[in-house]
């Protein structure tokens, strides 16, 4: 983010003597619960300045009288000094006529109708809180609510601007004496740190299990929130965004009985791990993953695991190449996993959202009791009020750079700075992976994860996520936009919302490429290459797309390359049963069904009947372009996995199989066909899978020469649109680019390549990303492009 750029007249020339200047200061960014004003107070006391500073709901004002020289120190330190969770985007600068006085006054929050200013997000505990929380001697000694001005929670317990306690979930919780004392004194780390608490004066820790009495006193339910995990029990405990679901992660048992109580099928749990040094012994972790692991928004990472770890049970991720980890980011945490009265505590926990299998996160106290009720076995909970619910985010790390697999906790509000002006717009994304945003001028606030548009409870967490995203940033939407798919509920969504406001609509890969084009801050007078590779987006001709090439900028694209067409026969059959799509792409490529090949075996025989039958004659079969599938269909030729539980798990295992494959594979072959738009035939490479198949090579080299295949064909097809029209800007998006090996591969014979490789780095490459791309495109697509909206 751009720091201070400087607006208003010129200050005036100093003047000798004892001439005094004041000047008025105003500051935009993330200035509000990040320390700004003792930051200020700080400063203008050391540079001996009198005046005094407060919050509005525009940022933070400060007038401050001194000497010429003492005020431009001033106004330069307030810019390059500003406090470590503090984001300075704009300083207004302005000289007021001196009015004498000494001393330096923080005053009381105004409010103003002036643009409002930005959240701050939730922030693991700090070294300083940390150090408190373990000594004997420290009044907050093993208090699970210690927080100063440099940590803690922000966005989940925000309900209105300013930011003061008044505006917070701990508006209900009176300072003690000695916390009101730190509170008022300029030179505690304390100052004016809104969630502070103490064990006189701060929320209470309780420990509630369906039989007995609620255990309360914080020692007490930690001890028998501990008892409860060492005895192979799960855990409901209430963290920053919303209850988990908690249970010792090497207890094989434990892990299992969590799995089928949340419903889950197979879908990776993630690990929070004690220590960075317990996670090192748990995963391959490089300097980059380090920083990610220990930054203060404190993500799930995605980690290639280390085998026979036993503090993790292989039920946690089963048959995944990572294992996503998370160091403690609440004291709470801390005092879980740590040492205590009764020893130390576990090394490692599954942490999981508590919901069932696709709901939002449970953050209501009331709905945790009812809702967990057949999950926990026990609720580790305090009284200090969730305002909105926000999951974990997720990273992983490919070639040393970061991929947001999910934008959530320690990330959302901060907003993304667009390349181009918007106007007040929202855009409600897709159906899976849900999130969504609101723009307006140079920037957009992407909500944190909501979850899969398919039940009512994620439509009401997504209603209560858009109005607290406007509350908090004052924009109020003209205009809405959603996908294209006339069958989303995110679009049926958007037309509840409406209120008689237009509703636009986005095709589903155009927003994919639009997103990517926007964090890199193309503009969109050059159009890029986007390669968007997914599981499913609505096209413009009805297909379902998902291996599209598209040159596009925001006002439009053209579909300049796809993958050929293969039926797909019962939508979400096919989805969940990779065989079907491995039979449905054998029969495009002319290869007969023979028992001898893993989906003919996998598929009951009256089944294979049907789908014969079904693709012959095109019944219930809709055309599909999809990369997603394609991965899901050379997984099940591979033997790798013919029935999933989650989407992408076939295509996971594939990759873990590949990964650990010789390295230099050649890869397969896909057709190319000419025309408009250029085809890319699968065929060749299904018949080679199945040579292969047939000739024993192991499914890991298959999967490697696949992975090959697929970066080849972005290579080839990239190199076609620069000597055709001079493109050199290569975008790779879709929720297929989260496969670490193919876009490692692919990033790399791009760049060999000279060309320029855009990745995603903000926000998700998969669904959760496609808000962002939705703004750009509805508030800049040419009123002379039809067919594209
Ligand atoms: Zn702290
Ligand atoms: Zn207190």
């Amino acid at each position: 983010m751009v720091a201070g750029v400087r607006i208003g007249p010129p200050g005036p020339a100093p003047v000798p003597g004892p001439a005094r200047s004041r000047r008025r200061f105003v500051v935009h960014g993330i200035v509000q619960g990040v320390g700004f004003r003792p930051f200020v107070h700080a400063l203008a006391t050391e540079l001996g300045l009198a005046g005094a500073v407060h919050n509005d709901s525009g940022g933070v004002v400060a007038e401050v009288e001194g000497t010429p020289a003492a005020v431009a120190a001033f106004a330069a330190r307030l810019r390059t000094e500003p406090p470590p969770l503090a984001v300075v985007e704009r300083v207004l600068e302005t000289p007021v006529p001196p009015c004498g006085g000494s001393g330096f006054r923080i005053d009381a929050s105004a409010r103003s109708s002036a643009d409002r200013t930005l959240a701050a997000p939730d922030v693991a505990t700090c070294d300083d809180c940390l150090a408190e929380l373990r000594d004997p001697a420290d009044r907050r000694y093993r208090h699970p609510f210690l927080t100063c001005t440099h940590c803690g929670p922000r966005f989940t317990i925000t309900t209105d601007l300013p930011y003061d306690r008044a505006n917070t979930t701990m508006a209900g919780f009176p300072m003690c004496a000695a916390c009101a004392r730190e509170y008022r004194d300029p030179t505690d780390r304390r100052f004016h740190a809104q969630p502070i608490a103490c064990p006189d004066c701060g929320p209470r820790l309780e420990f509630v299990a369906p039989a007995g009495e609620p255990v309360t006193g914080t020692e007490p339910a930690l001890a028998a929130a501990r008892r409860l995990l060492a005895g192979g029990g799960v855990l409901a405990v209430k963290g920053l965004g919303g209850y988990h679901l908690a249970c010792r992660a090497g207890d094989d048992a434990a892990v299992v009985r969590l799995r089928e109580r949340k419903r889950r099928g197979a879908k990776p749990f993630a690990v929070l791990v004690r220590d960075l040094a317990t996670v090192e012994r748990l995963t391959v972790v490089d300097e980059s993953a380090a920083r990610l692991l220990t930054d203060r928004a404190r993500p799930i990472v995605l980690l290639p695991r280390r085998t026979g770890a036993g503090e993790v049970a292989d039920a946690v991720a089963p048959g995944n190449p990572d294992l996503g980890v998370l160091l403690p980011y609440t004291p709470l945490h801390h005092l879980l996993l740590g040492d205590g009265p009764d020893g130390p505590g576990p090394a490692a926990l599954v942490l999981t959202s508590g919901n069932l299998g696709g709901e939002p996160i449970v953050a209501d106290d009331d709905e945790a009791l009812t809702r967990l009720a057949g999950l926990a076995d026990g609720w580790l909970r305090h009284d200090r009020p969730i305002h909105v619910p926000c999951d974990d985010s997720v990273l992983r790390v490919v070639d040393g750079e970061v991929v947001p697999v999910r934008r959530s906790r320690g990330y959302a509000p901060l907003p993304v700075t667009l390349p181009v002006s918007v106007p007040p717009t929202l855009a409600v994304g897709a159906d899976l992976k849900n999130a969504c945003a609101v723009g307006s001028g140079r920037r957009a606030w992407l909500s944190g994860h909501i979850g899969d548009m398919d039940d009512l409870a994620t439509w009401q967490a997504a209603t209560a996520a858009e109005r607290h995203l406007e509350h908090l940033t004052g924009v109020r939407p003209q205009r809405l936009v959603a996908d294209a798919h006339p069958g989303y509920r995110s679009r049926a969504w958007a037309h509840e919302r409406a209120a008689g406001r237009p509703v636009d609509t986005v095709q589903h890969h155009h927003a994919h490429v639009a997103a990517l084009m926007a964090e890199h801050g193309y503009d969109g007078s050059t159009p890029i290459v986007g390669m968007a590779f997914d599981g499913t987006g609505y096209g413009t001709d009805g297909a379902v797309w998902g291996g599209e090439v598209l040159v596009a900028d925001y006002a439009g694209f053209d579909r300049f390359a796809h993958l050929g067409y293969v039926p797909l026969a019962g939508g979400d059959a096919s989805v969940h049963r990779p065989y079907r799509m491995a039979l449905a792409h054998l029969a495009a490529a002319g290869v007969a069904w023979d028992d001898d090949l893993p989906p003919v075996a996998a598929c009951p025989g009256r089944e294979l009947v049907a789908l014969a039958h079904q693709l012959r004659t095109g019944l219930g079969c809709v055309p599909t372009s999809s990369m997603g599938r394609l991965f899901d269909a050379v997984a099940s030729l591979a033997g790798v996995r013919h029935v999933v539980d989650f989407e992408a798990q076939a295509a996971i295992e594939l990759e873990a199989q590949a990964r650990r494959a010789p390295p230099g594979e050649q890869g397969y072959r896909f057709g190319v066909v000419d025309g408009e738009p250029v085809v890319a035939d699968p065929g060749p490479v299904v018949r080679a899978v199945v040579e292969d198949v047939r000739a024993g090579v192991p499914a890991g080299v298959i999967g490697a020469r696949f992975h090959a295949a697929v970066a080849d064909l972005v290579v080839v097809l990239a190199r076609r649109l620069r000597a055709e029209r001079g493109l050199i800007a290569v975008g790779l998006t879709g929720g297929v680019f989260q496969n670490a090996l193919l876009l490692s591969a692919t990033g790399r014979a791009l760049a060999a390549d000279g060309f320029t490789v855009l990745r995603h780095r903000l926000v998700p490459p998969n669904d959760g990303g496609l808000a962002l791309g939705q703004l750009l495109v509805a508030s800049l697509v040419s009123e002379t492009a039809p067919g594209t909206r």
